[in-house]
């Protein structure tokens, strides 16, 4: 059990990894991960991925309590899958703007940078203004085949305010609306292991363990020399491991190993190999709320999973179930001294609660508000094997501001001429607060994650950040983070498209190395 390369964890960047370092004949390759197969139909069909949620497939995690958001612990899911959690998420490929890759101030990862990897991956279908989008790569981006009629209806209303209609959401400017381009085939998902892992799968020198959750890295003399997975089982690794499993799973196994804080290592009874404390800090995740209204026709996705759907969809791949329920965006600044977009509105067609793990109660709508840069920070930590993940939502008080704005765009979107033919009195959960306070008590008791955890393995060009620009670990050789965990601060979009541009430069970083 030996090979050049270990890489833990098959999500979004560690399918990427896989199949780019396989490409050399010359290299051999281990990916190991926690979960199974994903050849489930809940997986393949767009609609499908909330049915996923608290099952195998999924890690089900929760926060501690959180003290600013009425005392709740919340409901974190992730992908426990091949593919992780691009095998669950809601499909949307949304980059972020430019700014949000200048503000890292890293030397090879500005915007000019990293957008080459962006489009390498990409393998758009569809409109292309301005050629932002790549055309060749593995990963499809395609708009929604079958989008619902509502949701023309918000894109007009966005218009309506007096938003900009993008040429393209995905240029290096996303302030204004439009539909959402996801990650599918012809109707069906097209996850990270779709583009990366089953065309690599043939090749002799890529090795793929399913089943087998890593329990730490073996570090000797200074060198991560490879890993140890469930029931102690022991993998080699002559060049390198890299961790890939996730801005949760990456700082666990850190930590595990002996690389974190060592005060809080000791507590948790795990020897020192490294003092790193930044390990697990830095934490920051899109806090989402929303406002929901009834739909007064009966054309949501409410009723989608009927018989006749479920045959449209398996005959012809159209149909409500290739939904991805965020059907289109806005992108808002809450205020002109806002350098670019600090909230998202996100269209669903259907009331969107408690992450649809209950079925509507009738037709409805949704338009979710996400805050884009939350300044609140917080962390994964341990507590003995357990893990802890205390995002610290709403900490920095700025943060509910923003939100609380952004919750009124919400409202008066919901109340234009374009939503009229649609849009119904406000639909229980949802109180429809009026004040600031009564809008505040609504985010705090209501609020969920939009499920983009990143920041706890920061890359930085200081002494004291858990990675360098080419993503080694400081201070323990042989050893990589590559996946969200190494994102600074959060980009002003969604995470799986930069987890994979991550994959796709850690890929080139390894290779010239
Ligand atoms: C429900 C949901 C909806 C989302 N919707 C969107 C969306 O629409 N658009 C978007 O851009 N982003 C979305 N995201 C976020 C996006 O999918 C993630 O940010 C991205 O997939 C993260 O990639 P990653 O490589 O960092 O980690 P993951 O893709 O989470 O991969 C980590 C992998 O490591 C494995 N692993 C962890 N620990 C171990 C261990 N100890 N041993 C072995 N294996 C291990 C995991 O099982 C997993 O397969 C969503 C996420 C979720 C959960």
């Amino acid at each position: 059990m030996e090979y050049d390369y270990v890489i833990v964890g098959a999500g979004s960047a560690g399918c990427v990894l896989a199949g780019r370092l396989s490409a050399d004949p010359g290299v051999s390759v281990v990916l190991v991960e926690a979960g199974g197969r994903d050849d489930k139909l809940e997986i393949r069909m767009p609609l499908g991925f909330s049915k996923l949620f608290k099952t195998p497939y999924d890690w089900n995690l929760t926060t501690a309590k959180q003290g600013e958001m009425a005392g709740r612990e919340l409901y974190w899911p992730r992908g426990r899958v091949i593919g992780g959690s691009s095998s669950l998420n809601a499909q949307m490929w949304v980059r972020g703007c430019a700014l949000d890759y200048d503000q890292w101030g890293i030397p090879g990862w500005s915007y000019e940078d990293v957008l080459p990897y962006f489009r390498l991956a990409e393998r758009r279908v569809g409109s292309n203004h301005g050629g932002v989008y790549g055309t060749a790569g593995p990963l499809y981006v395609s708009d929604l085949r079958s989008p619902n009629v509502t949701t023309a209806a918000f894109l007009k209303a966005c218009e309506e305010i007096g938003l900009r209609r993008l040429d393209e959401l995905n240029g290096p400017s996303n302030e204004g609306y439009s539909p959402t381009p996801v990650t599918q085939d012809r109707g069906r998902r097209w996850s990270a292991a779709d583009a990366y892992l089953r065309p690599a799968m043939k090749r002799p020198n890529l090795t793929v363990i399913t089943e087998a959750s890593v329990d730490r890295v073996v570090i000797e003399d200074g060198r991560a020399t490879g890993i140890e997975h469930s029931g102690g089982a022991r993998i080699r690794a002559r060049r390198e491991v890299i961790l890939a499993a996730g801005a949760v799973g990456s700082p666990y196994l850190l930590m595990r190993s002996g690389v974190g804080d060592g005060a809080e290592l000791h507590d948790a009874g795990v020897p020192v190999v490294r003092d790193l404390p930044e390990v697990g800090k830095n934490l920051q995740d899109h806090l989402s709320t929303g406002a929901f209204v009834s739909c007064t026709k009966p054309v949501t996705l409410t009723r989608a999973e009927s018989v006749a759907n479920l045959l449209r969809y398996l005959v012809f791949r159209s149909g409500m179930l290739t939904s991805n329920v965020g059907e289109a965006v806005a992108f808002v600044r809450t205020s002109p001294e806002e350098p670019a977009p600090d909230i998202e509105l996100v269209y669903a067609p259907v009331p969107f609660v408690e992450h649809g793990l209950k079925p509507p109660t009738g037709h409805g709508m949704t338009v979710g508000v996400v805050l884009l840069q939350p300044e609140s920070r917080g962390r994964v930590g341990l507590n003995g094997r357990d893990v802890v993940i205390d995002p610290a939502y709403l900490s920095a008080g700025v943060d509910l501001r923003r939100l609380t704005a952004g919750l009124k765009t919400a409202k008066q979107i919901l109340a234009t001429n374009a939503m009229k033919p649609y849009a119904g009195g406000p639909m229980p959960p949802y109180t429809s607060p009026e004040s600031d306070e009564e809008i505040a008590q609504w985010i705090r008791d209501r609020a969920e994650t939009l499920y983009h955890p990143v920041g706890t393995c920061r890359m930085g060009v200081d002494e004291a950040s858990v990675v360098d620009p080419s993503l080694r670990v400081r201070g323990v050789a042989g050893l990589r983070v590559a996946d969200a965990s190494i994102m600074p601060t959060l980009n002003r979009g969604h995470t799986h498209a930069p987890a994979v541009m991550i994959g796709e430069k850690a890929a080139d970083l390894i290779a010239q190395s």
